[in-house]
């Protein structure tokens, strides 16, 4: 039947699994927004933005970046690794384009939506649940444009709009990374009591451990020469934040479109493959006497006591090895041991991405002659921001980032003109990788900054 796929966009991080989690907990309160498949997909680790459109099964696709703010991200990056022609500001209503087939509606940040003004409140009544208003500053808390040159506008208009409501004395709004500070609150907010809530998409490292200690406060609630001051959690973990993001997407003009047909031909290519039980990387999938089938380890075969893993905690629970290491690209080798999950036949497909993500959509293009393999030198040169300096990577560096990295993964570097006969669909062991991971490019400029010995 026709559908419509929802991508919930995300940075994600080389380092932390927990840098996604807000992304997934969105996507998950986006189930019942009416889509009928709602995917995940971030910049810095998998399914990644290069790989995620071609894992939407419909041919219509709502995108929603998952930021606080307009810019670098929204503006040049997701709409580049996306495959859209636009750059530059959204406007309202989101642009809507074809990509390989797909009709892809591209949103605006949900951080910029004025319904966050409620999200900041809630956030200052959580932390201070009564104030008085002629005594009491609001800090609007933002990173600043180190990183993201447009990101103020969001925070300044957020100030400004929880400034109008006229339930402070002040308002302002203060920066991590460039004046006026946040560690010179002090400055801006005269003698007034202070409700700080900090305008950030997920915790990060700005947790309520970390960031009172650099703003001077010896906790999240402080009294301080005579006044109290207060310290909230980000407004982008509010569960309020879900109301403002299903109104985003239920605005946007998708409409019911047929299943992708690379997509149901990849698809019924593993189903067939599945029937007689498959290895795919680390992973072994077996049909069983019920219908249903198995997913372990295959090292793990005839294991007992292994723990049952729903579907819904599978890519979660195999993002980490055994070792709780962050697991960004998934088919690097360390999918931990010790678990299985069991999942009828029509959730064989969300299972296997959840492992590993986008490999049967990759394989079967692979197999099927369709696989756009892109080289170094193409992605190099697409490459803007702090990677930017990977252009001129000598190519020693670039094969020195794939002895430490390509060697340790599963997949086989076909951008680097590495041969690879079969996939897992068609007798062979082989993963395909089309291009260079993100974190293949960051190995590469972090060799140039400082070659490893
Ligand atoms: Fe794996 Fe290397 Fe491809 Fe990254 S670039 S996914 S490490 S093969």
């Amino acid at each position: 039947a026709p559908g419509r796929t929802l991508l919930v966009l995300g940075h994600g991080s080389h380092l932390n699994a927990d840098s996604a989690r807000a992304v997934h907990a969105h996507a998950r309160t986006l189930q019942g927004a009416g889509f009928d498949e709602v995917l995940t997909g971030f910049w810095k680790e998998e399914p990644s933005l290069r790989q995620v459109l071609r894992t939407a099964r419909y041919r219509e696709v709502t995108v929603l970046p998952a930021f606080i703010s307009e810019g670098y991200f929204t503006e040049e990056v997701i709409p580049r690794e996306l495959g859209l022609r636009h750059q530059g500001r959204v406007p309202d209503g989101g642009v809507t384009e074809t990509v390989a087939g797909r009709t892809v509606h591209y949103l605006r940040p949900y951080g910029i939506h004025a319904a966050m003004t409620g999200v900041l409140l809630d956030r200052a009544r959580e932390v201070c649940p009564t104030w008085t208003p002629e005594r009491t500053a609001l800090v609007v808390l933002g990173h600043g444009t180190r990183r993201n040159p447009r990101s103020k506008e969001a925070i300044e208009a957020a100030a400004r709009r929880a400034g109008a409501a006229g339930l402070f004395a002040h308002a302002a709004a203060l920066y991590l990374d460039e004046p006026p500070h946040a560690t010179d609150w002090r400055e801006h907010t005269g003698g007034l009591d202070v409700i700080m809530v900090p305008f950030f998409a997920s915790e990060g490292w700005h947790t309520l451990d970390t960031m009172p200690a650099e703003l001077g406060l010896p906790g999240p609630v402080s009294h301080l020469d005579g006044r109290a001051v207060s310290y909230a959690r980000p407004v982008g973990t509010h569960p309020a934040v879900g109301s403002v993001l299903t109104r985003l997407v239920q605005e946007a003009p998708a409409r019911p479109a047929p299943v992708d047909a690379d997509h149901a031909a990849a698809w019924a290519a593993l189903d067939t493959a599945a029937e007689g039980g498959l290895d795919v990387g680390e992973l072994r999938v077996t049909p069983q006497p019920d219908g249903t089938f198995a997913l372990h380890h295959a090292a793990d075969a005839g294991t007992p006591g292994l723990t049952r893993v729903p579907l819904d905690d599978l890519a979660a629970w195999t993002g980490r090895d055994n070792q709780g290491e962050h697991r960004p690209i998934r088919t690097r080798r360390g999918l931990p041991r010790g678990w299985q999950a069991r999942v009828p036949r029509e959730h064989l497909r969300a299972a296997l991405h959840a492992v590993y993500p986008a490999v049967t959509e990759e394989a079967h293009a692979w197999d099927a002659g369709k696989l756009l393999v892109t080289p170094w030198a193409e992605t190099a040169a697409r490459q803007s921001g702090r990677y930017r300096p990977v252009r001129r990577a000598p190519p020693e560096t670039v094969q020195a980032a794939r002895e430490r990295l390509c060697a340790g993964c599963l997949r086989t570097p076909l951008w680097a003109g590495e041969p690879l006969a079969a996939t897992f669909l068609s007798g062979g062991p082989g993963l395909p990788c089309a291009e260079a991971c993100t974190l293949l490019v960051s190995d590469v400029a972090h060799l140039l900054e400082a070659p490893h010995p």
